[in-house]
């Protein structure tokens, strides 16, 4: 089987040796899988550990997807390079997957949020309703007002602006929900589905944890070198700066995609609506804002939350700052897509492509972009090993999508 030489190719030994490629069982495939990030490195891993030769391509130049992280050059800090990344899992195999690879430093998310010229805690919590209220309310008694405050003659709700005035009513909507989802998702909160608020709870203590999950914890050394290390096996070999052409699938024996669905296809139907983000960085010589992340609820400040990337690291010492803020708008071709807008209109452009992408054999569609859905670190982890496992026992006859992305 002929294989095309790559602008760059980078062979990612730990120890800096080179790979060579294990041909030698008699079932070894030649597996392509484009993207080397979580889902790609995933899958790799899995299937050149049964024995099978894989090629990763990556059109960026640099692995580990959107989860990349890269020492500053100027303070040092460990900087997530497309957004905050916070590894938070209930699915223990998962979570014993990723410790495997790399240490897991404890870190707990606690974000705050800037509105009206004070700052609250979020998720909502007591902490943040006693602030907002000027109370001393004790659980109960803030469940009680809380309920009164809400609308309750939404009964079932239909979008974000519904779900959260049946949940928490109008003023702490328009405090922390209503300006901040205007500038997030770039249209009217009773446009968008109830269940996006649904990630966000509200607790009647004092737990400012931002998520729920037993599991919690940040890459002591980043999540590229996570990443590295899942990708450091001899059958695994990495292309950087190699954009993938449909022309390359021909060369292997399988695909796996999870570059954007649409693109697989050149956009023939049209583009998959995502929202980018723009981060602005600035450097601080101290404590800038005395936490990782600070949202900003109201509509009038135009970005959405500020993120100071050494308190993502609490173990290490560093004088000076670096910090990003963080605008999001419409993606156009050339940006970088990262939330998945999935409105009715998105939907039903995705179900011509599943349509399409169920017509062609040899390729596998994975990860958030492959499938068009917003996925957690941790599900995505989950479905690349249940992908990989499902290939083991199915071989070439896997379907095009492991998980539906309707
Ligand atoms: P990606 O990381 O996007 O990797 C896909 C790779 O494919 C990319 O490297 C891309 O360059 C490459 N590629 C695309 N097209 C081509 C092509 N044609 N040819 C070659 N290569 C191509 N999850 C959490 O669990 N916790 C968080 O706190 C969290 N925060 C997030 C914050 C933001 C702002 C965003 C957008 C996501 C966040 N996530 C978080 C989700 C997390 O980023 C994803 O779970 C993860 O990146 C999915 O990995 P992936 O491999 O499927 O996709
Ligand atoms: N959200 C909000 N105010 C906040 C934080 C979140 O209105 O301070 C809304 C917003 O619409 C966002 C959604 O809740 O898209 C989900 O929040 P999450 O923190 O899960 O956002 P993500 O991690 O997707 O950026």
């Amino acid at each position: 089987m002929s294989r095309r030489s790559a602008p760059t190719l980078i062979v990612l030994g730990l120890d800096g040796k080179s790979a060579a490629k294990s041909n030698s069982e008699s079932h070894s495939m030649n597996i392509l899988l484009v993207g080397a990030g979580l889902s790609g490195a995933v899958i790799g891993r899995k299937l050149a550990e049964a024995g099978h030769s894989i090629t990763i391509v990556d059109s960026r130049d640099h692995i580990a997807g959107n989860c990349h992280t890269k020492r500053d050059a100027q303070t040092g800090v460990m900087v997530h390079i497309y957004g905050p990344h916070i590894f938070h899992t209930d699915d223990e195999e998962v979570w014993d997957y990723v410790n495997s690879f790399e240490t897991f430093m404890p870190y707990k998310n606690r974000v705050k949020t800037t509105s009206g010229g004070q700052v609250f805690s979020l998720p909502i919590n007591l902490h943040t309703i006693n602030q907002f209220y000027n109370r001393t309310m004790r659980p109960d008694e803030a469940r009680d007002f809380i309920e009164g405050r809400a609308d309750t003659s939404i009964a079932e709700p239909q979008n974000f602006e519904e779900q959260a005035m049946r949940f928490v009513g109008s003023d702490l909507y328009e405090a922390f929900f209503k300006g901040y989802t205007i500038k997030q998702w770039g249209v009217s909160p009773t446009e968008l589905p109830a269940a996006i608020l649904k990630r966000l709870p509200v607790r009647f203590n004092y737990d400012d944890n931002y998520f729920f999950h037993r599991f919690q914890g940040m890459p002591k050394n980043g999540y590229t070198e996570m990443v590295a290390r899942i990708l450091d096996h001899p059958a695994v070999t990495v292309h950087l700066n190699t954009r993938f052409t449909r022309d390359m699938a021909g060369e292997y024996d399988y695909v796996f995609y999870s570059g954007p669905l649409d693109g697989y296809f050149d956009y023939e139907l049209g583009r998959l609506g995502y929202r980018t983000l723009d981060f602005e960085r600035f450097t601080y010589e101290g404590d800038y804002q005395g936490c990782a992340v600070m949202n900003y609820g109201e509509e009038a400040v135009p970005f959405t939350r500020i993120t100071e990337h050494k308190h993502f690291s609490p173990w290490e010492r560093h004088d000076a700052s670096v910090c990003y803020r963080e605008f999001s708008r419409a993606c156009e071709p050339d940006d970088i897509p990262y939330y998945p807008i999935r409105q009715v209109k998105e939907k039903a452009l995705l179900a011509e492509y599943v349509a399409l992408a169920k017509q062609t054999s040899g390729v596998t569609f994975v990860g958030r972009l492959g499938t068009y859905r917003y996925l957690d670190m941790d599900v995505t982890i989950r479905e690349a090993l249940d992908t990989a496992d499902v290939f083991l026992t199915t071989g070439t006859d896997l379907p095009a999508f492991a998980t539906s992305p309707l």
